[in-house]
């Protein structure tokens, strides 16, 4: 939590950034030109990194930063889809039930807050990362058809770009890996991740700060942008990520405040030093 014993810079239009990971800070385990210096230059800002990959636990990812050359950030504002989905479903249901489909990050996020229980599931989970398959679909889909658990979704992309077995690749995202079990249960899943609000109201109660007073540095329209201008946020688009620069934005996206070809050229534009 960050306290206020900090001056903030009276010529930006925000007092807190929140800032999107995979695309805008690094590819895979390499930083993107110009993140690294970004950071440095908006160290004393408070700031807080909202994640749709749910993955890597906080820890995990702010040892990977440390690990490529950034310095290390404090864990707690490292808020993952994975987190929130585990401390949205504790405050539905204290130590709940679940029953989770995706990579090992998820499962111990979960584990934080409920309990593992394949046979009488509160919940069943689907988030990213291996771990789909027939086996798992149908103890999935009994538990929401025959147990009434409840279906919830860690993020809503369809598909990711990240590395596989050493290359890069598009991978399934929890949109995808989510929707057979929409089509055996006809239920439809809570969802977690950007564009929803739950990951953006975490991170504003984690700053102490107003929606309109925060920017947002994301990579996607469809879900960073989007969420953020949901709420008010101010919102810049890096186009280091999903959209490179020049290449024309979907129309039927929201425009950004900001839009840069880069970090760099958006550290100019904000005039940061
Ligand atoms: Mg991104």
């Amino acid at each position: 939590m960050y306290q206020n014993n900090y001056l903030s810079n009276e010529k930006l239009p925000f007092s807190a950034i929140l800032l999107d990971m995979d695309g805008i800070l690094f590819h895979g385990m390499n930083p993107i030109e110009g993140a690294i210096d970004f950071m440095h230059s908006i160290e004393h800002i408070p700031h807080v990194f909202v994640t749709n990959n749910p993955i890597r636990l906080p820890g995990s990812m702010a040892d990977k930063m440390a690990e490529i050359g950034f310095k290390r950030p404090d864990e707690n504002l490292i808020i993952t889809s994975g987190e929130a989905t585990a401390a949205w479903l504790a405050q539905q249901k204290p130590n709940f039930r679940f029953f989770a489909i995706g990579a090992e990050g998820l499962h111990q996020s979960l584990q934080k807050y409920g309990h593992a229980d394949h046979e009488n599931a509160d919940y069943v989970v689907v988030g990213e990362g291996e771990g789909l398959d027939y086996a798992s679909l149908t103890t999935g889909i009994n538990l929401i058809i025959k147990r009434g658990a409840q279906l919830i979704s860690t993020n809503p992309d369809k598909s990711v770009d990240a590395f596989y077995r050493g290359k890069r690749a598009i991978l399934p995202g929890a949109g995808a890996l989510v929707a057979p079990f929409i089509i055996a249960t006809g239920k439809q899943p809570v969802t977690i991740g950007k564009p929803e609000p739950l990951l953006y109201e975490i991170a504003l109660q984690e700053l102490q700060a107003q929606a309109g007073n925060c920017l947002m540095i994301g990579d996607r329209p469809d879900t960073d942008i989007l969420g953020a201008q949901q709420l008010g946020i101010q919102t810049a688009l890096v186009r280091t990520g999903r959209f490179a620069p020049g290449e024309k934005l979907p129309e039927d996206m929201p425009a950004p405040d900001w839009d840069a070809d880069s970090l760099m050229q958006l550290k100019q534009m904000l005039s940061l030093t």
